[in-house]
């Protein structure tokens, strides 16, 4: 076992007013180019890149230009946000006095139609990201990189990475070709759960169906404050699904999905199933009690008001203090300067939030690697 990371109050980072030894549960490296993964493709699919032309697939949900992309002062002079390690390095783990950070890669591999496809780059990223990242710099862990398209290969290529204890999470995206809870991705919940793997769910989708209920928006503003909606879906299957009766021992992070509409939505959520569980029999107890157990969610973007009493009350309505996990969702722009935490919150719910809550979450994090 690791000794204990320094606890939040125990420092300060670099006049940060984010406390030393925090655990940053979302930050993002990039594959700068289609041409850094060649290296990490079969011969099949390097050849199937050069001779097809496939073009850059770059992220989930992050056009390279958008404000949202990269902070300003996080941005390089060229190329990509997040491509630098020199500059992760300083920016987001000195930066913040981070102990440990989960990378977890966007690259566009959910975005192919050819499951073959998507699985051989899934694995490129993931050898991509042990080789370029892991093993560069030891307080980075990542997420295993699946390709959902085909939950048979998305299972081989857990079992491939899980022997690497440095991967502490299966990625997935909030909207998939279809709700997360259908039978169809029961397999990679079996896997993650035999393998001590939260799955963790970030914002960002396939874009097979529109990413409003009602159809296409217009404008990137309205894709991104869409996700929240695919969230609230995500959780209701699930939930209604019957994965966390199926899966006693899973564990879900979700990403960058804010939080603040949670209280809300079980209450409808519960208020229904009370009626209607007859259909549901293996929902056994209110979805609340069954989010509490099992989901868990990462701070950045807050998504209310700047208020210290916005997340009490959240606290107070979910009856727990155990659902937020600290993340700075480094380069993208959701605070600026330090303020990665909201100002006021008790000493204890900030060590809760930063470091307490990961290790909970994320057994691997407590382990020795290498
Ligand atoms: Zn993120």
């Amino acid at each position: 076992m690791n000794a204990h990371p320094p606890m939040p109050g125990s420092g300060q980072a670099g006049g940060s007013r984010v406390p030393a030894g925090g655990i940053d549960c979302d930050i993002h490296p990039a594959v700068p180019s289609i041409k850094a993964l060649l290296p990490y493709l079969s011969d099949h699919w390097r050849d199937m890149v050069e001779q097809r032309g496939v073009h850059e697939l770059d992220s989930v949900a992050y056009p390279n230009n958008a404000p949202l992309t990269a902070r300003p002062d996080w941005r390089p002079a060229s190329g990509k946000a997040g491509t630098s390690l020199e500059m992760l390095r300083t920016q987001a783990l000195d930066g913040f006095g981070t102990s440990l950070a989960i990378c977890n890669c966007l690259y566009g591999v959910q975005l192919f139609f050819s499951e073959d496809m998507a699985a051989g780059f899934a694995r490129a990223v993931n050898d991509w990201m042990a080789r370029e990242w892991l093993d560069r710099e030891p307080r980075l862990r990542a997420s295993i990189v699946i390709s959902p398209q085909s939950p048979e290969a998305a299972v081989e290529e857990i079992e491939r990475c899980a022997a690497d204890r440095r991967f502490v999470q299966v990625l997935m995206l909030a909207m998939d070709e279809m709700p997360l809870g259908r039978r169809r991705y029961w397999p990679i919940y079996e896997a993650a759960e035999r393998h001590g793997l939260p799955v963790g769910i970030h914002a960002g989708g396939a874009y097979k169906h529109p990413v409003t209920p009602v159809g296409w928006p217009n404008y990137y503003t309205e894709d991104y404050a869409a996700q929240a909606l695919a969230f609230q879906q995500t959780l209701t299957s699930l939930i209604c699904e019957g994965v966390f009766a199926k899966f006693p021992a899973l564990k879900v992070v979700m990403i960058e999905s804010g939080f603040t509409w949670l209280p809300a939505h079980l209450w409808r959520l519960g208020k229904y199933w009370k009626g209607l569980r007859m259909e549901i029999p293996w929902v056994d107890r209110p979805p609340v009690e069954i989010v509490r157990e099992h989901v868990r969610f990462t701070l950045q973007p807050v998504d209310g008001p700047p208020h210290p009493e916005q997340l009490e009350r959240l606290i107070d309505h979910m009856r727990s203090d155990e659902l937020l996990l600290f993340s700075t969702d480094y380069p993208h722009w959701q605070f600026d300067g330090d303020a990665a935490l909201p100002e006021g919150l008790s000493p204890d719910l900030v060590r809760k939030i930063m470091v307490d809550n990961p290790r909970a979450t994320y057994a691997r994090l407590t382990e020795t690697v290498q």
